[in-house]
């Protein structure tokens, strides 16, 4: 009688955990990961409303779909046909008015109907460093330091600043070829730099070098990450989608570092428009 008693205490036990999972668990949709300053934000849209997801315990399962993040510009609409999307995080009818082609994002066109909009704003060239490792890139004048941050730069300088998004490319290739500096940052790079200490000195050399050529702004340190470096390995790059569960690290750029056997990297910029299920404390 015992062991029939143990067992159905057993199994009331393992159906209690299973039930105290499911309402611990519940899914979210990913719809930004923004900066603030040097605070990261990972936004989610939950049970009908926008929240800011507290990322101090690291449960997420993470879908391979991508769903349009939705509108934000009258308040928080959702994307009334949940949309797969691909390479934008909108979809058509959800991006904003002022981006009438998407396309212009990663390469402007012509963009006879961007008057006014996203294109027609000030945009920067810049030098960017990744410990000692420049790289050339662009972005809206007025989110350079935001961008940089965004990317997990050690330290960066303003080169040039053009009247507008395709003037701004075409000066960025130029400046990339003429100094010989990659426009492409590399993700394994920026992982195995973070497990050595940050060589200010090898970055101001590389400064210097490019002043000497062309004309620059002043040197910008960007250090107050959160997050304690250098690590004590590199950490492993992980896929986005399925299971990432254990203990925060810290988060540099678009890197979220845990430690659950070993360090392990979750690109949390590819998270916007991917479901999430969440395991609550
Ligand atoms: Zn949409
Ligand atoms: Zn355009």
């Amino acid at each position: 009688m015992d062991g029939v008693l143990e067992t159905v205490f057993k199994q009331a036990n393992t159906l209690l955990k299973d039930r105290e999972k499911l309402i611990n668990e519940k899914e979210v949709h990913v719809v930004s990961y923004r900066w603030d300053s040097f605070t990261p934000e990972l936004r989610v849209f939950d049970d009908g409303e926008l929240i800011e997801l507290d990322m101090g315990k690291i449960g997420f399962n993470v879908s391979q779909e991508k769903i349009c993040i939705g509108n934000f510009e009258d308040g928080y609409t959702p994307c009334p046909k949940q949309r797969s999307v691909n390479t934008f995080s909108q979809c058509r009818g959800c991006a904003p008015e002022s981006i009438p082609h998407l396309e212009c994002i990663f390469e402007p066109k012509d963009c006879e109907r961007c008057e006014g909009g996203f294109c027609e704003e000030e945009h920067a060239v810049y030098l960017a460093f990744h410990s000692y490792h420049p790289k050339i890139g662009m972005t809206k004048k007025s989110r350079l330091k935001t961008r940089l941050i965004e990317q997990g730069a050690d330290a960066y300088s303003l080169l040039a600043t053009l009247l507008h998004r395709k003037e701004a490319r075409q000066e960025e290739n130029r400046i990339s070829e003429f100094l010989g500096i990659s426009q492409r940052g590399s993700k394994k790079r920026k992982l195995k730099t973070l497990s050595k200490k940050i060589d200010k000195e090898g970055i101001r050399t590389g400064y210097r070098s490019v002043k000497n050529r062309i004309p620059t702004g002043k040197l910008i340190f960007l250090n107050d990450y959160p997050i304690s470096l250098p690590l004590r390995a590199v950490p492993r790059y992980r896929p986005t989608p399925g299971l990432h569960r254990g203990k925060m690290v810290g988060i540099k750029g678009e890197f979220l570092i845990y430690e659950n056997n070993g360090l392990h990297a979750l690109n949390l910029a590819d998270l916007p428009g991917r479901r999430m299920k969440v395991s609550g404390p």
